[in-house]
């Protein structure tokens, strides 16, 4: 085969036998490590996708590779009809580090979504005391909180939405970081048992809500007795330059117990990165007052706390600290929105730069069904870095935290000269 017929090959094959329910760029990756990715035809591009955040620590990093192999070599899945001598090792290191009582153990990030508002019913009925099917859990405009039946009727993404229903009910929507509004809500509705929300919206186009936003929601939830359900699958893990976003700005959720900063949710729902990317693996904690309302037999999964998918989850979050990747992201986080809002200043087709840590986004001064951006992404893996649009007109850059300060400096130097072009 000759090198372009290799790309078109595998690009011919997806199209033809796999479900077109994505629109990927035209780049095939057979190969990554670190903040780098490889093509068939041995081109290297920088990720700036990070598999949508689930590959913070880097691409095959050695150390959870090899607890992968290790385990996968042991026992892989054992079904929890009996114990395991990983799982209650790994409820234990997760709830020491994100400083929650219990975890409830899952698979994909839309399953833990439907696992906590499970939960969050259940506590509505049997500890709130609403009547029964009445419960309501307030949800954000723009919300995107995975692709089940249920997490879609409460999407107002046409897209996503259209032709799947009839919808689950039982969610009302709210303006995204508008306090008042939510407190309206809370007031003229008694039967409210949660409000499940991103810290930061990634897939609308990572909206960063005002400072106090987070705070005063915590605040809100507790005066009025509803559950603060945090959905930091694309966010958590160090992404924001915090161990989780809700952090504010401590660097560790054992010792946010005591800041100011920390707006501890009530229920907090974990993936992507929970595994570097190697395996899926999603979690729910909580304290034991809420756990506690799921019982045997009443929610549960084959694959959630697999022996394989929680060793390669806790050597994941050692790497996290291990390597400081939450100072890292801090750091390059505003070196890399300096840089680019020295770029706008001169500049005409880029409107703002926005983002916490390393989750970032430039908006693109076209309308949101314009190409540009579309085009900036193609021009950029052309020029060795991979970023896609999300939203039309807006850029997500997201790369693996454990990027150097001298490869971020080279990375912008590709996007700003990449930018020029469309000048
Ligand atoms: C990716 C994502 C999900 C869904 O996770 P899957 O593993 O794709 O099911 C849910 N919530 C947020 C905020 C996400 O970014």
């Amino acid at each position: 085969m000759t090198t372009t017929t290799t790309s078109n090959y595998f690009i011919e094959i997806e199209n033809q036998y796999g479900a077109h329910n994505y629109h990927p760029l035209p780049v095939v990756l057979e190969k990554g490590e670190g903040v780098y990715l490889w093509d068939v035809e041995g081109k290297k591009y920088f990720d700036f996708l990070s598999a949508y955040s689930a590959v913070n620590q880097g691409h095959c990093h050695p150390k959870i590779i090899d607890s992968l192999i290790h385990q996968a070599q042991k026992l892989t899945l054992t079904s929890r009809a009996f114990y395991n001598n990983r799982l209650g090792e790994y409820e234990k290191f997760m709830s020491e580090y994100f400083g929650f009582d219990m975890v409830l153990p899952m698979n994909t990030g839309a399953e833990a979504v439907e696992t906590a508002i499970k939960i969050c019913r259940k506590w509505a009925y049997e500890k709130k005391g609403i009547a029964e099917n009445n419960a309501q859990i307030v949800v954000a405009d723009n919300n995107f909180h995975g692709r089940t039946t249920t997490i879609i009727s409460f999407s107002n993404d046409l897209n996503a939405q259209k032709n799947f229903g009839p919808y689950t009910g039982g969610f009302i929507m709210v303006a995204y970081d508008n306090i008042a509004a939510l407190e309206q809500l809370f007031q003229t509705h008694p039967n409210i048992a949660g409000f499940l929300v991103e810290p930061i919206q990634g897939e609308a186009g990572v909206y960063t809500p005002n400072e106090s936003y987070l705070m005063q929601v915590k605040d809100l939830c507790n005066q009025y007795q509803v559950l603060f359900i945090a959905d930091e699958i694309q966010t958590g893990i160090a992404r924001t330059g915090s161990l989780l976003a809700v952090c504010g700005n401590c660097n560790c959720a054992n010792q946010c117990e005591q800041q100011e900063t920390y707006s501890k949710p009530d229920i907090l729902i974990l993936g992507k990165a929970l595994s570097g990317g190697v395996y899926p693996v999603s979690a729910v904690l909580a304290d034991k007052a809420i756990m506690e309302v799921i019982k045997p037999g009443q929610h549960g999964s084959t694959f959630g706390g697999n022996p394989l998918g929680v060793s390669v989850a806790m050597t994941a979050l050692e790497v996290v600290y291990e390597e400081k990747l939450i100072q890292n992201a801090r750091k390059l986080g505003h070196l890399f929105r300096a840089k680019m809002r020295e770029y706008i200043q001169h500049s005409n087709i880029v409107q703002l730069v926005r983002g916490k840590g390393l989750l970032n986004a430039i908006v693109i001064n076209d309308s949101e069904h314009g190409q540009t951006a579309w085009n900036i992404c193609m021009k950029l893996a052309e020029n060795g870095l991979l970023a896609k649009p999300t939203h039309g007109n807006i850029i997500r850059f997201a790369p693996p935290l454990v990027m150097t300060e001298d490869q971020l400096l080279e990375c912008i130097d590709i996007i700003t000269k990449t930018l020029k072009e469309f000048e």
